[in-house]
């Protein structure tokens, strides 16, 4: 091992960069966590205000839950993704984003002590230029009312996606506040005992953890085991501990 190398080593294990890949990670883990609601935000608002048929704008109202729902699914897919596909070798991928699932599944309540950007710093990495996406034609074109509505639904989705791993660490908080167990009790977020069927061996279903709306169905349906076969036609397995762990040889 070179002299270089082990220097990058022993930034990267030092205690404060314990949950991420390196220095330049936790940059921009704090750079998008503080730049996503700035840029999130006004799409919401601004898909709205300038909606030109005022009188159908009940229409948002109704991509609500739909918004929340498509979240829901998007981090389930992530979720099996990483879960069944990912390795914590692979170069950037594996230390930033699939260890902290590895890492999740024998140490579920070590999350519990995240803070807001170890949280959903990840996230917002990819969720800031997504949303940014449509935020500059709201401020700087003319877009149609129907574009407007693809942007409020885009960005409830984006916005519902990062808050995801913040309703999954309170998920497994042993005391969390009465107004936390509230939203969870009215299943507008993830809620323990659902989730609890994800953390029981070997974790090969309930992946959605937005607020757990698809999971019943999307297990009912079979649903992360025929993508997996639908995966497989393009030559990709998951990984022989995922397959071991599922009493299944590899
Ligand atoms: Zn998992
Ligand atoms: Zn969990």
């Amino acid at each position: 091992m070179n002299s270089e190398a082990t220097t990058q080593d022993i930034i990267r294990e030092a205690p404060e960069y314990k949950h991420s890949a390196g220095p330049v990670h936790v940059f921009f883990e704090h750079l998008a966590t503080y730049t996503f609601p700035l840029v999130c935000l006004p799409v919401l608002v601004l898909s709205v205000l300038d909606y030109g048929k005022t009188s159908d704008r009940y229409f948002f109202l109704a991509l609500l839950p739909l918004g929340w729902l498509a979240a829901d699914f998007i981090t389930g897919l992530i979720h099996w993704g990483f879960d069944t596909y990912g390795s914590q070798t692979m170069p950037f991928l594996g230390r930033a984003f699939i260890k902290p699932f590895r890492d999740h599944h024998t140490d579920p309540k070590e999350m519990t002590t995240h803070s807001l950007t170890v949280t959903i710093g990840n996230t917002c990495i990819a969720a800031t230029p997504a949303a940014a996406a449509f935020l500059y034609p709201l401020l700087f074109g003319t877009p149609s009312d129907t574009f407007r509505l693809f942007a409020f639904f885009s960005a409830l989705t984006i916005f519902g996606t990062v808050l995801t791993n913040q309703f999954h660490k309170w998920a497994h908080l042993d005391n969390p506040s009465g107004w936390i167990v509230f939203l969870q009790k009215s299943k507008l977020i993830l809620g323990p005992k659902h989730h609890h069927v994800h953390h029981t061996k070997p974790h090969d279903t309930y992946y959605c953890i937005t607020n757990g709306w698809m999971d019943a169905f999307l297990h009912k349906i079979n649903f992360w085991r025929g993508m997996e076969t639908m995966v497989s036609w393009f030559g990709v397995k998951p990984y022989g501990h995922i397959l071991e762990e599922r009493n299944i040889r590899a």
